[in-house]
């Protein structure tokens, strides 16, 4: 940590979350500085650090895996695609840096686990970046279905859809390239928003799963999965069904179903827009509207929170890797069309 009580973040990959979200969240936290930016070219970090007046460091990837500029940072931030996560976890925890990981860990378990391993043999803090778990929506939605309030839960429902191709128009990116996305595109992107909602308002896991996919444009030619659907029995006995689409219609709900009542948010996923959120409780009704939070600052400030005062930060590593197991799961179950245990 520097001198005036903030931690100086290194942020690995320069996409557009890192620029237009994770940097601006950052500029309007309270604990936490971008101090070294990582990308592909020197000129792309350089352009980027430019725009900055906190950013000392702008170094490639390669400088970064050397170690270069390691006393200018305290955390790393880490933004790549799915696959190329677990080096620059690797890197950091060589490095003895905390690390706020992005979503999903990793492209498969074999490597999540990895990242974890990393993260324990260099003794270094890991979360993952879930921001939905820094919702004020959503952890009211927990805290009701902790307090009983609509009696015990029975059946979730969570959806979230988006037109990839539209939202980034590129047929070569990432997230439709299986040796960088990993299982899939849309399971793997967005169908973790509501498995891991669910696991955080349950409070419960995942021990068997269902699915099917589909996958027609001509988009998703080398991914199973352009419209998902599966769905999970929990520990707690709870069924959770989740739809996710990359090419429909930009939607998100979530709703749990309990003995006494029923708790809606839609929409939900989408870090920009306020969420009506309904609850029922018995022969009560009431309806909210929650206005956006900037999740990100949230979630950087309580990570940074955590490093400073010596707390675990959650969702850890394990939390993660969990997503992924029952995420693996899942596109075993569509290829298979056998129920998994997770
Ligand atoms: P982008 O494609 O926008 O950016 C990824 C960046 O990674 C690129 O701009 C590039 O940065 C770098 N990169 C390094 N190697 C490669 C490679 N071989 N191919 C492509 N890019 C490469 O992706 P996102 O920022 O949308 O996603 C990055 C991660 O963040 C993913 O794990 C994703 O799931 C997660 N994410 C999470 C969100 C959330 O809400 N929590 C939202 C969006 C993404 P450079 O040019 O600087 O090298």
């Amino acid at each position: 940590r520097s001198e005036d009580g903030t931690v100086r973040f290194a942020l690995v990959g320069l996409g557009w979350w890192t620029r237009e979200e994770a940097m601006p969240a950052i500029e309007s936290s309270t604990f936490c500085e971008t101090t070294v930016v990582v990308s592909g070219s020197h000129e792309k970090a350089d352009r980027v650090a430019a725009d900055t007046d906190t950013v000392t460091d702008a170094l490639t990837y390669d400088e970064f895996l050397d170690g270069e500029a390691r006393d200018a940072y305290d955390a790393v931030y880490v933004v790549t695609p799915n696959a190329l996560h677990l080096p620059y976890v690797e890197a950091a925890a060589e490095y003895g840096k905390a690390v706020l990981c992005e979503k999903p860990i990793e492209a498969s378990v074999e490597r999540a686990e990895r990242v974890v391993a990393a993260a324990e043999s260099g003794d270094v803090p890991l979360m993952v970046a879930y921001r939905m778990q820094t919702d004020p929506a959503v952890r009211r939605a927990r805290e009701l279905v902790r307090d009983g309030e609509i009696g015990d839960p029975v059946q979730v429902h969570g959806h979230m859809s988006q037109r990839l191709m539209e939202v980034i128009p590129d047929p070569d990116q990432w997230r439709l390239d299986p040796d960088l996305t990993g299982y899939g595109a849309t399971v793997m992107d967005l169908g973790i928003y509501p498995l891991n909602t669910a696991r955080f308002v349950l409070d419960a896991d995942p021990v068997s799963v269902g699915a099917q996919f589909t996958a027609e444009h001509e988009a998703f030619a080398d991914v199973p999965d352009e419209h998902a659907s599966f769905e999970a029995t929990f520990d707690d006995g709870t069924e959770v069904s989740c739809t996710a689409s990359q090419n429909a219609q930009r939607a998100s709900s979530f709703r749990v179903v309990g003995t006494e009542g029923e708790i809606l948010l839609e929409p939900v996923f989408y870090p920009d827009q306020t969420r009506f959120m309904t609850v029922r409780s018995g022969e009560q009704r009431v309806e909210v509207q929650v206005p956006p939070v900037n999740q990100m600052t949230e979630e950087f400030d309580y990570f940074a929170d955590c490093l400073l005062s010596g707390a675990s930060p959650h969702p850890d590593g394990e939390h993660g890797l969990a997503d992924l197991r029952a995420i693996a799961a899942v596109y075993e179950a569509a290829d298979t069309g056998e129920r998994v245990v997770v």
